[in-house]
């Protein structure tokens, strides 16, 4: 499907290296015509993504964001609205739990890695589509895709407090998508299936999880970070424009199995 975007501006949060999702997203956002804003974490990543950025068709503008720094969000925001006088879109794809976490059993989850785990994966999606809700509105309207796992409906082995934390993630998408209608600004979440990433390596078991979707998906296959990429850029763009709230999931069919 190819989208004229030309001319639009995007929001990028979440690009680790070139296996993340969001860069994936990126790119197809790129690709189609958008400008866009990267965001790095830390210090440490930001060599990673401008080296990445310049690979893009257009230049793109790089910014510090720490999700669980409101200075960091605010001064994100500015940045944004200076440099491109509106937003399109944002893609959030930031999520975190503490190693040990993502090990022992959900039982011994602490309070501080409960919390840790639900800011940085669920609650910097409400600030940030707090910040970003005036400028897409002075743009006519904007959308937001985040990303989940369907560890927040089912158990898997050690997703543990990433599974709790991504039911919350998918609970604000809706009400996120409800506070945000009427300004125009969509909001839908995509449940990818297991993609060996930075983050994935972090969950104990994980190529476990990979062969039994394999086995057991209708396609008999994992997906790829481009179908995610693809799957993001029909909620982003005018294709997906009369669907918000929702949760599209892009795993090869793996929900729809009993076993
Ligand atoms: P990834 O490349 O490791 O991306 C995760 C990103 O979150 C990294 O850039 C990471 O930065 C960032 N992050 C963590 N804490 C942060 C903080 N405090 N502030 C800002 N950024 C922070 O892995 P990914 O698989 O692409 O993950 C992207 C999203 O997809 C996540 O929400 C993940 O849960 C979701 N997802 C992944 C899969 C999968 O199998 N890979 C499946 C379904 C959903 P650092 O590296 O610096 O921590």
């Amino acid at each position: 499907m190819t989208q004229d975007l030309n001319g639009t501006h995007g929001l990028i949060v979440g690009i680790a290296n070139r296996r993340s999702l969001a860069w994936a997203i990126a790119q197809a956002l790129s690709s189609a015509g958008a400008t866009l804003a990267l965001t790095y974490q830390s210090e440490r990543l930001e060599g990673n993504v401008r080296d990445l950025g310049g690979t893009l068709a257009r230049p793109s503008i790089y910014l510090p964001c720490d999700v669980t720094r409101d200075d960091q969000l605010a001064g994100v925001c500015e940045s944004v609205g200076r440099e491109f006088g509106g937003l399109d879109y944002l893609v959030h794809g930031v999520a975190f739990a503490p190693r040990e976490a993502l090990s022992a059993p959900f039982l011994d989850t602490s309070r501080e890695a409960f919390a840790t785990a639900l800011d940085v994966s669920a609650y910097s999606l409400v600030a940030l589509a707090r910040g970003v809700a005036p400028m897409m509105e002075s743009r006519g309207g904007g959308s937001i895709v985040t990303l989940t796992y369907l560890g927040s409906e089912r158990v898997f082995p050690n997703y543990n407090v990433m599974g709790v934390a991504k039911a919350a993630l998918e609970a604000s998408v809706r009400y996120l998508a409800a506070d945000l209608g009427p300004r125009g600004v969509r909001v839908n979440a995509i449940s990818a299936g297991p993609i060996k990433t930075l983050a994935a390596s972090g969950i104990g078991g994980f190529s476990g999880i990979l062969q039994v979707y394999r086995e057991r998906a209708p396609l008999k296959r994992n997906v790829e970070t481009s179908e995610v990429a693809d799957a993001a850029m029909f909620l982003l763009g005018p294709a997906g424009r009369g669907v918000t709230g929702d949760v599209l999931r892009v795993d090869a069919g793996f929900h729809v199995m009993g076993m």
